[in-house]
């Protein structure tokens, strides 16, 4: 079966520098802690953790005095002073497109009301609400535009200033973006579409691919909501799509064999996992 890999499939910058950064350091020292999963895919993790890497939940799982390790999603301005006060060594691996993010929204909360429209759950999106402070606002889809409104009212603020989660949907971005400057046609919007180019120009390559080979398998951790954006974008052009972990899922699919498939492969998803289901697909 001829498979056809996109060139943007699989680790963007910053999940790169952050697992070369993390292995350095593992390769250093001992006891290396790392705040939440560093990159929503398990082999990566299991990996790190083989070498001596522990990751968790809080820092008040960290002893005092320790090393750990701030993913590229970004942490809060609550969680940088919560290391200070416990004495922790931080190694800062936050994306630089993330950290821009913090500055930019750190520097317009002093006169403007803070959307940031992402998945509420998302830790990038928490790390930036951190830094949005408290007049500040999750919007994830339309629904929550009423609800926006009224917290802005309750705030003395004329302006609102706009950004976005780095891994979300351009086109969804776009369309409440219209519906954020509708309802809030009185205050001065500004709106900063902060969607990072990696993502951007993977969910176009997906688009591309998806719509010329109306075949595709989609790599990525079940976790990472870049890795689902692709799906949902090769949706939009063939039903035709798998989306697996690793080589392992595609043995309980019945793939149809004709013609070419296209595979494409998350942020987080290391070059391994997308040689292995290539090979895969090829021996098919
Ligand atoms: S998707 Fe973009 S912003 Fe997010 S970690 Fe990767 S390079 Fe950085």
């Amino acid at each position: 079966m001829e498979v056809v890999v996109g060139k943007l499939a699989g680790f963007c910058f910053g999940v790169n520098h952050a697992v070369v950064e993390a292995n350095k350091l593992i390769d250093n020292e001992k006891n290396v802690y790392c705040l939440g999963e560093i990159v929503h895919n398990a082999q990566v993790i299991e990996k790190l953790e083989a070498k001596g890497m522990k990751t968790v939940e809080s820092l008040d799982e960290v002893p005092d005095g320790s090393t750990v390790i701030f993913r590229a999603h970004g942490e809060a301005e609550s969680v940088y002073k919560k290391a200070e006060s416990k004495n922790l060594k931080v190694v800062d691996l936050t994306c630089g497109k993330v950290k821009a993010i913090h500055i930019k929204v750190s520097r317009n909360k002093v006169d403007s009301f803070i959307i940031i429209i992402g998945k509420k759950t998302h830790p990038e999106v928490i790390g930036i609400k951190g830094f949005a402070g408290e007049n500040s606002f999750v919007i994830q889809s339309e629904d929550d535009i009423l609800d926006a409104y009224m917290e802005y009212e309750k705030t003395n603020l004329g302006k609102v200033f706009v950004v976005s989660q780095t891994t979300f949907s351009s086109a969804r971005f776009d369309d409440i973006r219209e519906e954020i400057e509708t309802n809030f046609c009185e205050a001065e919007v500004v709106v900063d579409k902060t969607i990072c180019d990696a993502t951007e120009n993977r969910q176009l390559e997906t688009r591309q691919l998806a719509k010329e080979i109306h075949k595709m398998v989609v790599i990525g951790g079940k976790n990472s909501s870049n890795t689902k954006e692709l799906v949902n974008v090769a949706k939009e052009f063939t039903e035709d799509v798998y989306s697996v972990e690793t080589v392992k899922d595609l043995e309980n699919i019945t793939i149809n064999k004709d013609g070419k498939i296209a595979v494409m492969a998350g942020a987080s998803t290391p070059k391994e996992s997308i040689e292995d289901v290539k090979k895969y697909l090829e021996n098919l």
